[in-house]
């Protein structure tokens, strides 16, 4: 008899929910807030999604994942069929499936989310990628050595996503980072409670699966210059994937302050260097027993969870317009709030103030008022006349927003835009020739996702640049490797589809290795 067709009365009506722990509890650990999905937790989920034909989830997500085809396969228990779907675009799903703002990408655009909550594609991203860390699965293809050597320069999203594709096309890979780790924002930025280090590590073994070498510890511009990278290090081509991690002040009173930071020094003391296993680690990191934090996007939040977990007694978020026009995800503002975070909404600081001993004892602000829309949609906020206050403060952290990485821009002759963000054009080419550069470097502050996609674009354009075919037409080659038989992996319609579409190389290789 023909299975039934699916439609939105017929599917399960409420979103399955992912347990989470008590926030009274967790607001003090730092273990994950949200447990990822069981096996029939995941089923029913992928249950709920309707195959539409119109897909608008695929274009909804910026390195288009065939999101139908991947949850098909756990429909149908083909969960390392899966895995392959999702990383034939999506290099690290265990990571985007728990930070991606999908609420506003594939499920903001749901057809089931029309009449329904959208299906919670991000929870069987993340289960999926979960389940492939657990059984140690890989799509490791067969590589065959182009004699091309690429450097890296940064090993966030951005840098990976295209040291993978590079060392895919056969490229001899090496990834310089400044940190003494790699995994840029994902491991320095992003708290353990949201995403766990071990989860960003299980991610880069893959990347050394594929050959890749990590050079930790070199600040490029300082050891040598990009220029020497190309002219002197026998590097073919160069990415430059190095963020915007350069903290931002607002240029008010009594910021010198001791007891004043940025987010991202508290966030990479507390979570790279272990500050919060003081004294089993030496890194220091002043107590704020109450704490004022300026700003309301990720950083923000995570800012203020991680102040809360190490043990701060009184935390306080000063945003300037209201929590509509609050920049983070919606989620994250939510497990603040259920974590006893204080908003203070239309609230702008004007002063830090002085304890008479060079430390902080509060933050002066003033109330706002929204105006009209401004240059970015959101409605201008104005200070509301006489309306001072003083929020009791030791500890005043900044969170809002970055800038450019400056060093790569002060030490080659790259092209800059006003702003210190590496010019690139629309292939993501900078103004030296086999230099690429993309991800937060060229956008300003963005996404993961829109970081791996521009290192992915980037790859592409370099394998053109040297003349090697294209990064995906190696990767379906996988359809006989081993491993996939190993694990008895059917091929389907969708595999052919791919499998026929094979792209060529385009244009001349700059040099020959
Ligand atoms: P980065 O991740 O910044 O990586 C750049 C790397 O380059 C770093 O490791 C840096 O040390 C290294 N580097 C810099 N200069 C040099 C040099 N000269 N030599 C060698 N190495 C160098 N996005 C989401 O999608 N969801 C979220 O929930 C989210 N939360 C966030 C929370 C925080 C606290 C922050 C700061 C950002 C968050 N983002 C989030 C944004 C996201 O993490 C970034 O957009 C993304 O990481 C950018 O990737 P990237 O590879 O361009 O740069």
């Amino acid at each position: 008899m023909a299975a039934k067709k699916k439609t939105i009365r017929t599917i399960p009506q409420e979103r399955t929910p992912a347990r989470e722990q008590d926030p009274v509890v967790r607001a003090r650990n730092f273990a994950e807030v949200t447990h990822g999905y069981r096996v029939e937790d995941a089923l029913l989920e992928a249950d709920r999604c309707l195959m539409c034909p119109d897909q608008p989830c695929v274009r909804g997500c910026p390195v288009n994942i065939d999101i139908p085809v991947f949850i098909r396969k756990i429909t149908e228990k083909n969960f390392h069929g899966a895995y392959d779907t999702i990383t034939a675009t999506n290099l690290l799903p265990a990571v985007c499936g728990r930070v991606c703002p999908q609420e506003n990408q594939c499920e903001g655009v749901c057809t089931v989310g029309d009449s329904l909550e959208p299906v919670a594609i991000g929870r069987l991203e993340r289960w999926v990628g979960d389940m492939a860390i657990a059984e140690g699965w890989s799509n490791v293809p067969y590589i065959e050595p182009s004699g091309y050597r690429v450097g890296i320069v940064g090993s966030g999203p951005a840098g990976m996503a295209c040291a993978a594709d590079m060392a895919k096309a056969g490229c001899d890979v090496t990834v310089f980072e400044a940190f003494h780790e790699a995994g840029g924002v994902l491991k320095y930025g992003i708290p353990e409670f949201r995403l766990p280090n071990s989860v960003v590590d299980a991610e880069i073994a893959k990347l050394v699966q594929l050959g890749i070498k990590f050079e930790c510890n070199t600040l490029v511009g300082r050891l040598f210059s990009i220029e020497q990278m190309i002219e002197e290090m026998g590097f073919h081509a160069v990415f430059i994937g190095t963020g915007a991690g350069y903290p931002s002040f607002m240029g008010i009173p009594g910021e010198s302050l001791n007891g004043v930071l940025s987010a991202n020094e508290l966030l990479t003391r507390c979570n790279l260097m272990h500050a919060r296993e003081f004294p089993s680690y030496d890194t220091p990191l002043p107590p704020g027993r109450r704490v004022a934090v300026i700003g309301a996007g990720n950083t923000a939040m995570d800012a203020l969870r991680v102040c809360l977990r190490l043990g701060s007694e009184r935390v306080s978020c000063v945003y300037r317009r209201s929590r509509k026009e609050a920049p983070a995800r919606a989620e994250e503002i939510h497990h603040a709030e259920q974590e006893g975070i204080e908003f203070h909404w239309l609230t702008s600081p004007v002063e830090v103030l002085d304890d008479g001993n060079r430390g902080v004892r509060g933050l002066r602000c003033v109330r706002m008022e929204l105006g009209e829309p401004d240059a970015s949609g959101r409605r201008r906020p104005i200070p509301v006349e006489g309306s001072e206050f003083d929020i009791e403060a030791d500890m005043v952290v900044y969170a809002i927003g970055t800038n450019a990485n400056p060093i790569i821009g002060q030490t080659s002759r790259l092209k800059l835009n006003s702003r210190g963000y590496i010019d690139t054009d629309e292939s993501l080419a900078t103004s030296i020739a086999g230099v690429y550069a993309g991800g937060d470097i060229v956008t300003g502050a963005a996404t993961v996702i829109q970081a791996m996609g521009a290192g992915r674009r980037a790859a592409a354009s370099m394998r053109a640049w040297l003349g090697l075919r294209d990064t995906d037409s190696v990767y379906r080659d996988v359809r006989d490797d081993p491993a996939r038989k190993l694990f008895g992996i059917e091929l389907d319609e969708h595999d052919f589809a791919l499998v026929r579409a094979p792209a060529g190389a385009s244009t001349t290789p700059a040099a020959t290795p």
